[in-house]
């Protein structure tokens, strides 16, 4: 993190894990917040299928000001995944050169990696090459990361780190995923 003079500071690394819900609403939230400054912000993210009705139709109110993207081959070992290890790993290692070129632009104030939490955990990237990431971002880059399990390494470097702690989701009592909440 870098210390401006007047003691505000600049380009956080920042991460939202733990089991709780609200990871990438957290993030989410921290786009609508930045679209206000008028900022660029560029949104990946990587693992999951592809990004919800909800958010994706929402975040298009943001346009121009932010950017989307879905990096890698969706659900690893869920769902109706069959592909073969490798494949993944190939397609999540693409995916974060992607975001490091969008990174090393210098274009953008915002940058939220969703869900690299769980590629890291997963083994589709090494953590030298998220560590080469965030060597590589500009002073001034805000980055957000998120996902259950990040690693400790991670948690030591960033400047923010918020753990969601599950203490009731309805998910317990039978609930299916909700329209608007969830998706
Ligand atoms: P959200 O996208 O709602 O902020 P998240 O990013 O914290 O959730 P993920 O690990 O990405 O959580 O899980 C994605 C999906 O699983 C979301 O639909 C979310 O509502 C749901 N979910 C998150 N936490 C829990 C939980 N503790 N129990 C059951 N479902 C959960
Ligand atoms: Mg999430």
């Amino acid at each position: 993190m870098m210390i401006e003079k007047n003691g505000t500071s600049a380009g956080l690394k920042i991460v939202y894990t733990g089991n709780g819900k609200g990871k990438t609403t957290a993030a989410l939230g921290m786009c609508v917040r930045a679209a206000g400054y008028n900022w660029k912000i560029c949104l990946i993210q990587f693992v999951k299928g592809s990004w919800k009705y909800g958010e994706l139709e929402g975040v298009k109110r943001l346009e121009p000001n932010l950017e989307l993207h879905t990096v890698g081959e969706g659900f690893v070992g869920i769902v109706d995944d069959d592909k073969d290890i490798e494949v993944h790993k190939k397609a999540a290692s693409e995916g974060l050169d992607f975001a490091s070129e969008k990174i090393k632009s210098g274009e953008f104030q915002l940058i939220i990696l969703d869900e690299l939490n769980v590629a890291l955990k997963l083994g589709l990237v090494t953590r030298e090459s998220v560590e080469q990431l965030l060597d590589n971002c500009p002073d001034s880059l805000h980055l957000v990361i998120t996902g259950r399990d990040a690693p400790g390494w991670l948690i030591e470097q960033a400047d923010l780190v918020t753990e969601m702690t599950e203490i009731k989701h309805p998910f317990q009592n039978g609930l299916p995923a909700q329209k608007g909440i969830d998706w």
